[in-house]
């Protein structure tokens, strides 16, 4: 081994950054009055947010606020598109229901019951998140906070990671955030997934998602990751974190008073033999490009472990090529590698953040035209669909046919990845079940 341990601690400590520990300070729908920036806003827009985040979970903290957002460029900036409510993200209906309620100054129960009704009519699992995918121990009874949907993978939601440093106001994991138990995915015990592990030998990959697993303390992610050092899981290589704390909260990894504890940690894993990949969720250029954020990147990379980007592609936010080319170099300069370009999947808002598959792909490929080699490595774009993720690979025309060219990058049935398949151009679809076959066939292969 020639890294020791205490050269790669003078390593991962080197990075220069001036400022010491910060408080993280978060707002929620209760606090909008207490935003000073908001003030600037007129009194309709505030109000809309007002409805919109009585339906829809609203978090964001001070750091977002002040480094993210070009307040100047509101309500238009990405990234107060990408945090704060918007109005479009309910239906008409759905809006004026909340809102009456809101006017007619219905108190907090009133207000509860309207809002629980509106989400009931939403779709915050999509792809049959919850009843699918689950596994099951010994007694047949489900492991809940695990789902093991292709051979190789297995997805963790540790119950403490069920939050983030803000929301995305297009998430789909919504209905995690509201409190309602019945739709929380997640486990309090490491002991199930450490036993599910052991007895499946097939799975090689760990993916530890939320919500963001980085809200917990390092000490509770030791306590998942630390005893898969054991030989009796050296058939999982990989150890990947789905994450959006270098972009929400890069304090975590740089002055949070932990933060020394956890990048010991992955540099732990990484010397130990395995492959960490930290799954860094980004939407937009903005998000790399404060001192803070570049801070946490090179000290994550400073421990060996990989960092993978991926993010969907959402109007008002980056349905353009030129926001993918900057967010592809800009990661790439920061040694980070461009993983997934993902289509935003069916749920409650989608509506106001979809883009036709087309056009997705357009930009796409555009996106890919402008960037070096190292900057192609992202797929896409990717639906997570029911069957497994399918990329839209283009459109052509066949024998006179205008097609959309899809694969499976990733399949519930190892036999159909990387398999072509053809639908029929359309321009309006945004998904996967509005596409029909190609060639006057009945049914895709995988029906
Ligand atoms: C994307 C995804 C994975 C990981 O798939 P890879 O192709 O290995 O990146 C695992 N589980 C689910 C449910 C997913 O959507
Ligand atoms: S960070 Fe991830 S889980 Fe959290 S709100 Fe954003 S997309 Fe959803």
């Amino acid at each position: 081994m020639f890294m020791s341990s205490t050269l790669s601690r003078t390593q991962i400590h080197a990075v220069d950054i001036d400022r010491g520990p910060e408080r993280f300070k978060v707002y929620t729908q209760r606090d909008l009055g207490a935003i000073d920036e908001l003030r600037q806003l007129p009194e309709s827009l505030r109000f809309e947010m007002q409805v919109v985040s009585s339906v829809l979970p609203f978090r964001v903290n001070d750091y977002v606020i002040r480094e993210l957002i070009d307040w100047g460029r509101v309500p238009d900036d990405p990234i107060f598109q990408l945090t704060f409510p918007q109005r479009g993200m309910l239906s008409e209906a759905h809006f004026n229901r909340m809102a009456m309620a809101l006017r007619s100054g219905m108190d907090k129960q009133g207000l509860r019951a309207v809002a629980d009704e509106i989400r009931a009519q939403l779709n915050p699992h999509p792809a049959g998140q919850l009843e699918l995918n689950v596994p099951r121990d010994e007694n047949g009874d489900p492991i809940t906070g695990l789902q093991h949907k292709y051979r190789e993978t297995v997805l963790f939601f540790p119950s403490q990671g069920q939050t983030c440093h803000s929301y995305c106001s297009f998430c789909f994991r919504w209905a995690q955030f509201v409190g309602d138990k019945s739709l929380r995915m997640a486990t309090t015990e490491a002991e199930k997934l450490h036993d599910y592990l052991k007895s499946h030998h097939e799975v090689t990959d760990l993916l530890i998602t939320g919500g963001d697993p980085m809200v917990m303390k390092s000490k509770q992610l030791k306590a998942y990751l630390e005893p898969l050092l054991h030989p009796d899981f050296s058939h999982i290589r990989t150890i990947r974190i789905g994450t959006k704390a270098l972009s929400f909260w890069p304090q975590r990894f740089v002055t949070d008073a932990d933060a020394d504890e956890l990048i010991e940690l992955l540099h732990h894993m990484v010397i130990a033999g395995k492959h960490v990949a930290i799954m860094a969720h980004y939407n937009h250029a903005k998000e790399l490009d404060t001192s803070i954020a570049k801070a946490a990147i090179a000290r994550v990379r400073a421990t060996g472990a990989e960092i993978r980007s991926q993010g969907p592609l959402l109007a008002h936010i980056n349905d353009n090529p030129e926001a993918w080319s900057a967010l592809w170099q800009e990661q790439v300069k920061l040694g980070i590698i461009p993983y997934y370009m993902f289509v935003e999947r069916d749920t409650g808002s989608r509506h106001h953040f979809e883009v036709p598959l087309h056009k997705a792909w357009e930009i796409y490929r555009q996106a890919m035209q402008s960037v070096s080699g190292l900057g192609r490595t992202a797929r896409g774009p990717s639906m997570s669909a029911m069957p497994g993720k399918v990329e839209v690979q283009g459109v052509t025309e066949i024998h006179g046919e205008k097609v959309f060219v899809l694969r499976f990058i990733q399949a519930r049935n190892p036999e159909w990845v990387q398999r072509p398949f053809f639908a029929q151009f359309d321009e309006q679809a945004t998904w996967l079940d509005q596409l029909k076959p190609a060639f006057g066939e009945k049914r895709f292969f995988f029906e």
